[in-house]
This record gives structure tokens, C-alpha cells and sequence, in this order.
């Protein structure tokens, strides 16, 4: 069992049902579990004492769709849009990552979700393309101390393929055949609207399993209302289901997941820049749909939560806006709150993980999942006049102090403890050497730079006049 740990005189975001937001308080860890939580609470006299003073202690964040394996691809694709995104990954590169591709893509995001206070991510895993890889996935999450789920996928064959395969089933058995705490499993693959529904031989595996499905649903120019339909049909709408977008749908399709209690994971930052769909909170708040937040990939974006509250709190209200604009109409009250957003990437994780029992929220009973929000040398870290919007608009990853998983300390005083940064560096370095050489210096350039279509400019009827000369 992990030694006692008590976070004095902060400011904590229990977001408990209440949202109870207490000052000056103390987090009580003993046993792994959220002991205590209040003013000048007694603690065991070897516990280790965190100085959480000028600080904001909050529940480990969760993110709840992250293709971890791209990882290796830190930034490459800042530039594509989705469909470079899809010609790279599914038409023409996708097959060469190795198994050590995926174990150091694997690797160095876990490194990363823990250093940004994300205790739990789920692996939207669709490199699976054989059961080699996804040993190598499992064997990089468990390496790394933090919670994960890993979301079996293998976007190189169609679903009813792999997950009816008996490789498949039997690496489910092997390493998934226990009650991990700390290692979830779910199903991930996306459902096309193929009138004859060949998904369906996959949810039934699912079920069988009693595995989640995650799902791009509501992806533009990909999937559709005739997916969600088909699912409904079929009966494979379930509260566990994980709707990864959902920008493009119709109020049918809303409809439809909000009766049958699944959950959407929103990547805000993914959906602006590479055309999913407008993000959807805006209209996922009116059909009272739940929310989780996610950062999709590292392709493009860094797997930190406080970029995703950010970008959700301003694609939300920047909508609400809008739609005003057009009626003539002023927004002077926004729906969306900064509270929303912070729950939304703690709790709205674990209630989307059906994890809402033991994660989430500060506690008695719950899993130590903690973090402290803390920088002392930081200008920006005073005043913390509202918490809420302290952690959506003010914080950053620089910032998280402290980061404590399943009751061990992972990072203090803004270092990570115990893990091997350096070991992590050389596996990535030889993955990037390996796909550079595969693609070759043409290609591989190309990828990055993407053509620049034409800016048409408009017409001014103005002209420049320098001044003095009129
Ligand atoms: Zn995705």
C-alpha cells in the first residue's frame, strides 16, 4: 500500500455533486482513496505533507479519445485537414508503424497525460493491425503509472474482421482477464452507414465481451445519422456507447443518444482545425447529452485538458454568438460556464467511463486521482479569484505542481518522478528515423507541407494614399 499523502491550505475543486469549492482546505490520501477532505484535517505522522498553498487542487482530468500510438508523429500533420489526415494514416502510411512504433507512441503519450494532470486517457488504439501491436500498446500503458483504457482497433481491416478473429478474442483473454483497476478495455471502431450494417458482427463481439464501444460518429464527409440510426436499429445503443465528434448530425441522431444514455466525447481543438464539424456542446447542452472532453491526437495537438476547456469554452460561446448575430440578436449571458468545462474533464470522463464510483471527484472513497495546480514563480497564478475559470483560461500544463495516481506521486514540484524521459526520446527518434526512411525525403517532406490553395482577394474600391501626397 502507498504511503499517506495530505495537500495543505489549498483551494479544492471537490466536484462532488454539489461542486462544493472549499479554501484553505486539505486532501487527505491513505490507502490509494481520498481519505478526508477539509480545513486542518489530522493526518498520520509519516504522511507526506504537500504545501498546496496559493494552489488549486482539482480530481485527475480524463481524457476520453486519444490516438496515443501518433504520438511518434509529435506535430507532424500541424497543417493537414482531415483528409490528409485519413490519406496518410488509412490509404498510404498507416501499415508501416511496428509494433515499436506503437510502443513508443504509446509510451511518450502517457508520459504526457500524466505531466498535464491527466490521470486517466482512454487509447482510441486503431493501429492495431496485429495482435503483436496491440501487446506492444498494452505493454507501453502498463509501463507508465497512470490509469488508461485501451480502445482495441485496427482501421486496416473492417471491424467485422478483426474483432470476430480469433487473435483477437484470445489477446482479450490474456490480458484482459482480470480486474485491473488501472487498465480499462473498450472496443473502438466507426460505423460507416453501409445499408448492410457489417459493423454489427463487431457490437456483437462487444457485447459478448461486455466491452464499451467508442465510435466516430458524426464525423463530416465520413459518418453519418444512417450509423446512428443503424445502431439504434439494431439495438446496439447503450449507455456505455462513446460518440467520438458527433458534429454532424441531425436532431435525430441527438435524439437517439440522448434516450439511450451514451455519452459524447467532444475534441474541440481536433473538430476547428481539421473539419469533423462544428463543435457540438452548443447544441449537445439542449438535448441534455453528457459531455467528455478529449485532445483526439498529437498529430496535430498536445494531449493536455486545458487546451481542450479552452477551445470548448470559446467554440461554444463564439457559436451562441453567432447564431445571435444573425437574428439581429445580443448574447449578454452565456449558457456555457468555466465550471461546466472543469467537470466536464474530470467527472464527465468518469461518468462517460461509467468509472463516476471511484474517479472523478474529490471524495471520501474515491480513488486517489489528485492534482495540484501550483506555481509559485508564475505571475499568472495570482490572483485566484475564480478557481473555475482559473483552471479553464489561466493555467497551463507549466503549471500542474503535483500529480498523484491511484495514491502515488507521479509528479512534485513540476517533475515527473520515476519515469525515464530519456529512454522514451531514443524509441521515438528511432520511429521517426524508421518512417522517414520508409516514406523517403520526398514524401516525408510533402506530408508535413501540404499545398496552399490560392487566397482569392477581395475587391476594394479604396486605394492607398501616402500621406502628404494628397
Ligand atoms: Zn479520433
Amino acid at each position: 500500500m502507498s504511503e499517506p499523502i495530505v495537500l495543505r491550505g489549498g483551494t479544492v475543486l471537490t466536484m462532488n455533486d454539489a461542486h462544493e469549492v472549499l479554501h484553505d482546505a486539505d486532501v487527505l490520501v491513505v490507502d490509494g482513496k481520498i481519505e478526508k477532505v477539509g480545513p486542518n484535517l489530522d493526518a498520520p505522522e509519516h504522511a507526506t505533507t504537500i504545501d498546496a498553498s496559493n494552489g488549486i487542487v482539482m480530481p485527475g482530468m480524463i481524457d476520453t479519445h486519444r490516438h496515443m500510438w501518433q504520438t511518434a508523429m509529435r506535430g507532424y500533420g500541424a497543417d493537414w485537414t482531415l483528409s490528409q489526415y485519413f490519406v496518410f494514416f488509412y490509404l498510404e502510411h498507416g501499415k508501416i508503424f511496428r509494433p515499436q512504433d506503437i510502443h513508443a507512441g504509446n509510451t511518450l503519450s502517457a508520459i504526457e497525460s500524466l505531466d498535464a494532470g491527466v490521470t486517466t486517457t482512454v487509447d482510441w488504439s486503431h493501429g492495431l493491425q496485429t495482435v503483436d501491436h496491440a501487446d506492444a500498446a498494452v505493454d507501453a500503458l502498463q509501463s507508465i503509472p497512470g490509469r488508461f483504457v485501451l480502445a482495441y482497433g485496427n482501421l486496416q481491416q473492417g471491424p467485422w474482421e478483426w474483432a470476430t478473429s480469433k487473435d483477437f478474442q484470445s489477446f482479450v483473454q490474456r490480458r484482459f482477464n482480470t480486474n485491473d483497476d488501472m487498465l480499462g478495455f473498450q472496443m473502438a471502431f466507426d460505423v460507416t452507414g453501409d445499408p448492410a450494417f457489417p459493423e454489427q458482427e463487431a457490437f456483437k463481439v462487444a457485447r459478448e465481451l461486455n466491452a464499451p464501444v467508442t465510435t466516430h460518429a458524426g464525423v463530416w464527409g465520413a459518418t453519418n445519422d444512417d450509423g446512428i440510426r443503424l445502431m439504434h436499429e439494431h439495438g446496439f445503443m447503450t449507455p456505455q456507447n462513446i460518440y467520438v465528434h458527433a458534429c454532424t448530425l441531425t436532431e435525430d441522431s441527438y435524439n437517439r443518444i440522448a434516450a439511450t444514455g451514451g455519452s459524447v466525447s467532444v475534441s474541440t481543438e481536433s473538430e476547428q482545425s481539421a473539419g469533423q464539424g462544428y463543435p457540438p456542446t452548443w447544441t449537445l447542452r439542449k438535448h441534455n447529452i453528457p459531455v467528455s472532453l478529449s485532445m483526439d491526437t498529437s498529430v496535430w495537438w498536445s494531449g493536455d485538458l486545458f487546451s481542450a476547456m479552452r477551445a470548448t469554452l470559446g467554440a461554444d460561446r463564439s457559436r451562441e454568438h453567432l447564431e445571435a448575430h444573425v437574428k439581429g440578436d445580443t448574447v449578454t449571458n452565456h449558457h456555457l460556464r468555466a465550471e461546466q468545462v472543469v467537470d466536464w474533464a474530470t467527472r464527465g470522463g468518469a461518468k462517460a467511463l461509467h468509472r463516476d464510483d471511484t474517479l472523478g471527484s474529490l471524495e471520501p472513497g474515491k480513488k486517489a486521482d489528485v492534482v495540484l495546480i501550483k506555481n509559485d514563480d508564475s505571475p499568472v497564478m495570482f490572483p485566484i479569484l475564480h478557481p473555475y475559470g482559473h483552471v479553464a483560461f489561466q493555467a497551463q500544463r507549466s503549471d500542474v505542481h503535483t500529480v498523484i495516481v491511484d495514491g502515488k506521486i507521479v509528479k512534485t514540484e513540476g517533475k515527473l518522478v520515476g519515469i525515464d524521459l530519456d529512454k522514451a526520446r531514443h524509441a521515438i527518434e528511432q520511429t521517426v528515423e524508421f518512417a522517414m526512411g520508409e516514406l523517403g525525403k520526398e514524401a516525408w517532406t510533402g506530408g508535413m507541407h501540404p499545398e496552399i490553395p490560392e487566397t482569392e482577394l477581395a475587391d476594394n474600391p479604396y486605394q492607398y494614399t501616402e500621406w502628404g501626397k494628397r
